[in-house]
């Protein structure tokens, strides 16, 4: 029989997400492992879908997304960010951040093209940039405060290099980059010539008083970076799928000749409800961190407790924790076998790395979840 699947699918793996959530499902582990909150978004948002979808608004949107959204986040990347878009020429509803990201790096990326990233990485930044023919190259954020190293950054762009992807704040770690490392790595993309991918879907999840930046805000920036970020985190709805690509013209032009064959356009009510969510954010916001920041302080401060060893987080909604030393595995046999033997579910992080082997020994738990699972999660770790 001939070959089924096309050769670019060689080395692209099941995510770790679908792994780890069947097993955990198959044996009722309690779930700290995918990304997404176990309760609903805010009632007033449902109602404002309901109501879209009362009004008719059912059918396909403009491939670029609906107006009003678009229009929303241009205004809140002015005040939040002081960065000027024009809703028309900038910015793309995407089904999500993935597909931000997908449609990102396949219309920018070609054969052979170099794509930097920071590991621990997301995984699907990894799964694209081989989809689309680049190549990968890591820059490892070391332990505990997950700081990199310039020079390996500089070190690594040469002529075929034209990417770099960023994520801050950073899932799994929680780092937020900081002044100095975002302003070295806007100077080495202006100098090179690089366009910066950065991955902002966290971007209202930040605590102990840090406020996201976007490397856009650096001088000449705007023109080379592609923000990308998505309402799943900030209104507790990872299922409505709605993201987008903020990106100069030309780049947004790129990209919405791949999204335009991929989804077309993303779901009609979710734009619309979303659109009247992002005139919320200045009343909905503080809460939102409040609960979150609890949430935090609960789990870093359980874990403590246990054999387990967590690193703070300062932004997302996920925390590492170095395993037990004595642990007879690791990697993800350690987390099939914490589903397994304790029926609790979380992420091992050495998928996340390519190049160093520090995450073989890291597990990642997720918060979003509520107070009673956060304490029957980190009991069940008791035992480890
Ligand atoms: N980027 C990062 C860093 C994420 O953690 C996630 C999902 N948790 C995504 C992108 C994907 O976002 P979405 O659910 O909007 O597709
Ligand atoms: N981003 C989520 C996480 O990191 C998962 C999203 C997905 O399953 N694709 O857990």
């Amino acid at each position: 029989m001939r070959t089924i699947e096309a050769q670019r699918l060689s080395g692209i793996p099941e995510s770790i997400f679908t792994t780890i959530s069947q097993l955990a499902f198959q044996h009722n582990a309690v779930n700290l492992g995918q990304g997404f909150p176990d309760f609903d978004g805010p009632e007033w948002l449902m109602q404002a879908a309901y109501s879209a979808m009362k009004a008719g608004k059912n059918q396909y949107a403009p491939s670029s997304g609906i107006f009003s959204l678009r229009k929303e986040i241009c205004e809140n990347q002015n005040k939040y960010y002081g960065l000027q878009w024009d809703n028309e020429k900038n910015v793309t509803i995407t089904s999500g951040a993935t597909e931000a990201i997908y449609t990102t790096i396949t219309a920018l990326v070609d054969e052979g093209d170099e794509v930097i990233m920071f590991e621990p990485f997301y995984d699907s930044y990894q799964a694209v940039v081989k989809l689309a023919g680049g190549v990968e190259k890591y820059v490892t954020l070391k332990k505990p405060d997950f700081h990199f190293d310039f020079d390996e950054l500089e070190a690594l762009i040469n002529k075929r290099t034209k990417i770099i992807i960023i994520n801050t704040p950073h899932n799994p770690s929680g780092k937020i980059f900081n002044n100095e490392e975002l302003q070295f790595i806007a100077k080495l993309a202006v100098k090179n010539d690089l366009i910066v991918v950065s991955d902002e879907v966290y971007e209202f999840l930040t605590y102990d008083g840090i406020e996201h930046r976007s490397i856009a805000e650096f001088p000449e920036m705007m023109e080379r970076t592609v923000i990308i970020s998505s309402t799943g985190k900030t209104f507790s709805m990872t299922g409505w799928k709605i993201g987008w690509a903020i990106a100069s013209e030309i780049i947004t032009g790129a990209i919405r000749k791949v999204h335009q064959w991929t989804t077309f356009a993303s779901n009609t009510p979710a734009q619309q409800a979303m659109a009247f969510a992002l005139t919320q954010l200045d009343s909905y916001i503080p809460e939102f961190r409040k609960m979150y920041l609890q949430k935090r302080d609960l789990i870093y401060s359980k874990l403590l407790e246990t054999r387990f060893t967590p690193y703070k987080p300062y932004g997302s909604y996920f925390i590492l924790a170095d395993m037990p030393e004595d642990t007879k595995t690791k990697g993800i046999e350690f987390a099939k076998e914490l589903i397994v033997n304790s029926g609790v579910a979380t992420i091992p992080v050495s998928i996340f790395y390519k190049k160093s082997d520090e995450g073989d020994t890291m597990i990642r738990l997720c918060f979003a979840k509520s107070n009673d699972t956060i304490y029957k999660g980190i009991d069940l770790l008791r035992n480890v």
